[in-house]
């Protein structure tokens, strides 16, 4: 085992892979391992539950990513003492050094206490981000983080969720990838994943040197496509002052 421990949790199958997929594949190129904690198996979609179950084992697949289920409700999400532990033992038991999870700045009531469950979980975590929904409101990021050369995987991450880009209209690629050259503009660069901060401990030299030392050890070779894909190491650079 190499590199960071990187923790994900999203509410619904496909969350994760929507708001921080691309962020997530740059980890495994850098040799990170990467964890993902779906809270629910998104029942009350118009879709069959074991579909979208079916669709979150490929999309960690794909990953190579470790999949843990919440086991909690669809629609009914708890923010108290039982989604906070669940959480905890996750990142506990993996010792994380990174969290994603989603923002407070959602119509949805899942992805609002998933997000207030992971920050109470991962207080004694250093770096924990929010990423974007497509029910986000109001959504402010401060770190952007850059997918240059790997928005066709972060693609196909989500295709991995059929049910959700041809089932119901739920998830437009077309709109992924333009939210990606967006966040890409806003950050003074091409293409990139936005996140609001919770907490961030960033040492210069630090995650940048540990990232080139990984990528020069061949560890790409245990990510499939993704190393096929070529670009500028992905990093998490500070937001350029806004206009
Ligand atoms: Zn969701």
């Amino acid at each position: 085992m190499s590199g960071l421990q990187v923790v994900a949790v999203g509410a619904h199958p496909d969350d994760i892979e929507l708001g921080c997929g691309g962020a997530l594949l740059a980890h495994r190129r850098a040799g990170d391992q990467v964890t993902l904690l779906v809270m629910t198996d998104g029942a009350i979609g118009p879709q069959g539950t074991n579909s979208r179950r079916e669709e979150q084992v490929e999309a960690a697949r794909l990953l190579g990513a470790e999949l843990v289920w919440g086991g909690f409700r669809d629609g009914a999400v708890p923010d108290g003492v039982e989604a906070v532990s669940r959480i905890q033992d996750l990142i506990d038991e993996v010792g994380a050094d990174i969290v994603y999870t989603h923002s407070l700045h959602d119509t949805h009531q899942d992805h609002r206490a998933t997000a207030r469950a992971t920050f109470a979980a991962a207080r004694r975590v250093s770096r924990v981000l929010s990423y974007e929904a497509p029910s986000s409101v109001d959504f402010t990021p401060v770190v952007y983080l850059d997918i240059d050369g790997l928005v066709e995987a972060k693609l196909e991450l989500v295709r991995a969720h059929l049910s959700q880009v041809l089932g119901c209209g739920l998830v437009d690629l077309d709109a992924v990838e333009a939210q990606a050259r967006y966040r890409g503009f806003q950050a003074r660069g091409r293409m990139a994943e936005a996140f609001e901060v919770h907490r961030f401990l960033w040492s210069p030299g630090e995650s940048g040197g540990a990232l080139a030392e990984s990528s020069l050890s061949g560890t790409t070779s245990a990510i499939g496509d993704v190393s096929a894909v070529d670009g500028a190491l992905p990093a998490a650079v500070p937001a350029p002052a806004r206009p």
